[in-house]
């Protein structure tokens, strides 16, 4: 078989995700009334000569806050710095980043609830007045001097807001709560990826893309790069609906975009619970994961695509959890684990 060596230019998926994350707020699709607001935000602090206010996004993996950081910077001609809570661990770290930011820059801190007790206590300040205290040798000789900042913007990306403390969430001005994407919003994704990779694809293999994403733009990319190897190594290199199809079977990606903690949660409810009601931390011991990841990450997804209810006695899974699962109601033997 000959292969030819004309179509990603070497490029590592990493490189790839950087030529299609969008770089304006034009190009980020849907989230319409965050877009909207930071559109206002943003202009008015350039109208003032102002530093944006600190921006708290908190969503699922995968819905765009750090592709909206680096809009946030690029929209207000500044610079980006990106860290993320857990590699902060001391209050230098965080002060050796806070005084190397220029006027009206971006701090960028990704799991901002990781951050620890001490470094987030150092930030109130920075937040609140583009101050620090800077505590110079130790001992008896110890002394602390205080330290002017530039006006930053702080953008905080969590995917746990309910770890926050008060204090830090009240320090945002700005505070978005990114959705899952809807399918159409999502196979416009799909079309401009496509589009700036130089894949040709076709409108209806793109819904299928979008409609197994998990609502997730960067699984709708994912998806996209993987079914576009199927179509070079199977076809012509277009991709239509048949190679789609064919290449997302071979993945075994679920027909709903469920993924395997999605599926696991609906099988344990069913055939440890009799489908609910069962309370979130029960499920979460079952399935061997964190309640409050259940209760942030998976479970929106899972009430949006209407797989399960939120019940005053706990969860419930719904008639199409069985059906997606193939099990007929009260007969939870046909499930495998
Ligand atoms: P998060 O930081 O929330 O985990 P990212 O910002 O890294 O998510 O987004 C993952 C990928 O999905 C990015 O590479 C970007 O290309 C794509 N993406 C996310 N949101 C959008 C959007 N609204 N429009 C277009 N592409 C998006």
């Amino acid at each position: 078989m000959s292969v030819e060596r004309n179509f990603g230019h070497g490029e590592s998926d990493g490189e790839l995700e950087n030529r299609i994350r969008p770089r304006e707020l034009g190009s980020f699709a849907g989230q319409d009334k965050i877009v909207d607001n930071l559109r206002v935000f943003i202009q008015a602090a350039l109208m003032r000569g102002d530093s944006l206010d600190h921006v708290l996004l908190h969503g699922p993996p995968g819905l765009g806050k750090t592709t909206l950081a680096n809009i946030i910077a690029n929209e207000m001609g500044a610079q980006l710095r990106v860290t993320s809570g857990p590699v902060l661990d001391k209050p230098g770290d965080l002060a050796g980043l806070l005084t190397n930011l220029g006027p009206g820059d971006v701090l960028f801190i990704d799991e901002i609830h990781r951050l620890s007790p001490v470094v987030e206590e150092y930030l109130y300040s920075a937040m609140e007045d583009f101050k620090i205290d800077i505590v110079l040798d130790k001992g008896p000789s110890a002394r602390s001097i205080q330290i002017e900042l530039a006006p930053f913007t702080l953008v905080g990306a969590t995917t746990r807001s309910g770890l926050l403390t008060s204090p830090l969430r009240a320090r945002f001005g700005i505070q978005c709560h990114l959705e899952y994407y809807d399918a159409s919003v999502l196979s416009g994704i799909v079309k401009r990826s496509a589009g700036i990779l130089g894949i040709s694809i076709d409108d209806d293999a793109s819904v299928e893309v979008a409609l197994r994403s998990r609502g997730t733009p960067r699984i709708a990319n994912s998806l996209l790069r993987r079914v576009r190897d199927f179509a070079m190594v199977k076809g012509e290199g277009h991709i239509d609906l048949d190679i789609t199809r064919m290449a997302l079977s071979a993945l075994n990606i679920d027909s709903r975009g469920l993924d395997i903690m999605d599926n696991r949660i609906l099988e344990t409810i069913i055939a440890k619970f009799k489908g609910g009601p069962v309370g979130v931390n029960t499920i979460a011991t079952a399935v061997g994961e964190d309640a409050g990841t259940i209760e942030e990450v998976y479970e929106p997804f899972l009430i949006k695509e209407g797989f399960l209810k939120r019940t005053p006695r706990g969860r419930e899974v719904t008639e199409l959890a069985y059906k997606h699962l193939n099990i007929a109601p009260g007969d939870p033997e046909g499930v495998l684990f």
